[in-house]
């Protein structure tokens, strides 16, 4: 971190800012005399607030962060990326993961007959939704644990693991009775008490970005999991709140190539609820994998005339088929290295 102290500020000034950054165990200022001002260096590592403690002080003009406030979920202490294993599925590697089903789970029939069709097209991955955050409370909000029931019979009928959200600290032991992978949903991003509750446990979580939050909010929530002790973690662009009301979010390409300088940690991208019209999942969605994505997250239906939630977003059986041929392509146009997303 450097301080830079302002023009007319005075010698005891800068003693008081010298005084305070010793006053925490292990930082050390380095104070350079220039030729129009003085900044300070601080070395060691940087409490969070200690920023805004310096600002405060007398003769501070500008304080600037060097180190990124996140450390576990950070390039700079983890080279390599990381993968996470779900079974037999690397998420993070050279081959794109693409996960899909339905918004939520609505019925058995729906949801075997979705697993079995993303499956054959390719997809490695089964998603669907038992607790759904809605934003009227009179809109359907989820079979809860009976869906996850639901979830565990597709998963049995065609070995597909499970990505189902959690939104609530108290459900995080039973929906890890039943998922692979837990899902944070953009509503809840920031909602510590759950972060700290999935840090707490063995099973990957997929951290999806608050639809108004910074990268660096993002990486934060995920330093929460993992700071629990939950280092499997991924991340999930799905759109950000922009001011186009044709799409219902706005999917940040550029948040992939971000993420990937940025953090060691997988990144995918979620091109159903960033856009909300099925005929703009396909584009967007090999948008995201010619930009890098480590994976999709895609919802599919078997009759989206129907369905009890996001039917304008979700593709059919051969819609979603369609996905994967042209995925596939892309991928090995893209990345010559990665070639084969799931079956043929
Ligand atoms: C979902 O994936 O089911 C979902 C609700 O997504 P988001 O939290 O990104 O809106
Ligand atoms: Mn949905």
């Amino acid at each position: 971190m450097i301080v830079v102290m302002a023009k007319d500020s005075t010698q005891e000034d800068l003693n008081e800012v010298r005084r305070r950054i010793e006053n925490h165990p292990g930082l050390q200022p380095q104070v350079f005399h220039g030729v129009e001002r003085i900044v300070v260096g601080v070395l060691g590592s940087i409490p969070p607030d200690l920023k805004d403690e310096m600002e405060l002080l007398p003769g501070v003009l500008e304080v600037v962060r060097i180190s990124k406030p996140y450390k576990l979920a950070s390039r700079e202490f983890h080279p390599d990326n990381s993968v996470v294993m779900v079974g037999d599925v690397a998420i993070g590697g050279p081959e794109p993961v693409i996960m899909a089903g339905p918004c939520s789970v609505e019925d058995e029939e729906q949801m075997v007959s979705t697993a079995r069709a993303v499956k054959a097209a390719g997809a490695r991955i089964l998603r669907g939704g038992a607790f759904k955050p809605r934003t009227s409370p009179y809109s359907f909000r989820g079979m809860g644990i009976e869906g996850l029931e639901l979830l565990r019979l597709a998963k049995q009928e065609t070995g597909l693991p499970i990505i189902t959200e959690v939104m609530a600290p108290g459900d995080v032991d039973t929906v890890a009775q039943y998922a692979d992978i837990l899902q944070i949903g953009t509503r809840n991003m920031q909602n510590y008490n759950l972060l700290d509750e999935v840090g707490r446990i063995n099973k990957p979580v997929m951290v999806k970005r608050g639809f108004a939050a910074s990268y660096e909010e993002w990486l934060l929530a995920a330093e929460y999991v993992m700071a629990g002790g939950n280092t499997q973690v991924m991340l999930c662009e799905r759109g950000i709140r922009a001011f186009e009301h044709y799409t219902r979010f706005t999917l940040d390409v550029a948040a992939i190539p971000v993420i990937q300088r940025l953090s060691h940690l997988p990144i995918l991208a979620d091109p159903s609820h960033s856009t909300g019209k099925w005929h703009l999942v396909t584009p967007v969605a090999l948008a995201a994998i010619a930009a890098g994505a480590h994976g999709l997250l895609v919802e599919v239906h078997p009759n989206p005339d129907i369905a009890k939630c996001d039917g304008p977003q979700s593709l059919t059986f051969p819609n979603f088929s369609r996905l994967m041929d042209q995925v596939r392509a892309v991928t090995a146009a893209v990345r010559p290295d990665r070639i084969g997303v799931g079956a043929p």
